[in-house]
């Protein structure tokens, strides 16, 4: 794949190789806008990639820098995201410019990316994950219409669809055993979501952003048995990818 350079000032040293990749929108109103943010020494932004919609990619920061794109984050006990991920910015106005569908040529040079940076680096599939997954209570990017499907089917990321499981919905207010469990399990996926059988307002937050990854038809922040059905076999299936903490 060829690529373009439009290198940004906006980075310093990593202290070990990448084993994440975080992806984004750009959220503004132009690829050429978001390119001179992240190329802006003032802003203080940046990623490794910008792909615009139709599909040209954009070199910004080498792989072995690390780009300031995560901003204050989590996942799996790791605070300093910037320092362990790749981050790649696909051109999207947002959702407060007019959010909309990823085209299929923006895609399609994501995946190609993705296949060459996994020649790479050892980044295992749990572990490509969307700004929102590891800045829930900031960011919602780069949202539910992000097709995480579709390129778990070209062989990145996780994706499943369990058999829909029974069980009372979940929801702010409610405490016990089953509330502990799903905050649990969030844990295990690697959110910030510490334990307390109390289901209060960052638990709300942290099923949403759950939901715009793994179940975007429902981003209610709402755990319906279908919301923990999917959570219970992603953690399987992070585990075997590698990427899950033990038990
Ligand atoms: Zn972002």
């Amino acid at each position: 794949m060829s690529f373009i350079s439009a290198p940004s000032p906006n980075f310093d040293a990593r202290r070990a190789p990448p084993d994440m990749v975080v992806i984004h929108y750009t959220g503004m109103s132009s690829g050429a806008a978001a390119l001179e943010r992240l190329g802006d020494p003032e802003a203080k932004v940046s990623a490794h990639y910008l792909i615009e919609e139709d599909g040209r990619v954009f070199v910004l920061v080498p792989e072995e820098r690390r780009a300031w794109h995560a901003g204050v984050s989590f996942w799996k006990g790791e605070r300093d995201v910037n320092a362990v991920s790749i981050g790649i910015e696909l051109v999207n106005p947002g959702h407060d410019h007019g959010y909309r569908a990823f085209p299929d040529d923006q895609i399609e040079a994501l995946i190609g990316l993705l296949d060459v940076i996994r020649g790479r680096w050892e980044i295992p599939n749990g572990r490509i994950l969307g700004h929102s997954d590891v800045a829930p209570e900031r960011k919602v990017d780069p949202g539910e219409l992000f097709p995480w499907k579709r390129l778990a089917e070209a062989g990145h990321g996780l994706w499943l669809e369990p058999p829909a499981a029974p069980g009372a919905p979940l929801g702010v207010g409610d405490e016990g055993a089953g509330v502990f469990a799903l905050q649990a399990g969030l844990t295990r996926m690697g959110y910030d979501s510490a334990p307390t059988g109390r289901y209060d307002d960052h638990t709300r937050i942290i099923v949403q952003a759950f939901q715009r990854h793994w179940r975007p038809e429902r981003v209610d922040g709402i755990a319906d048995g279908e919301t923990r059905a999917r959570l219970v076999h992603l953690l399987r299936a992070a585990a075997e990818s590698g990427s899950a903490a033990p038990g």
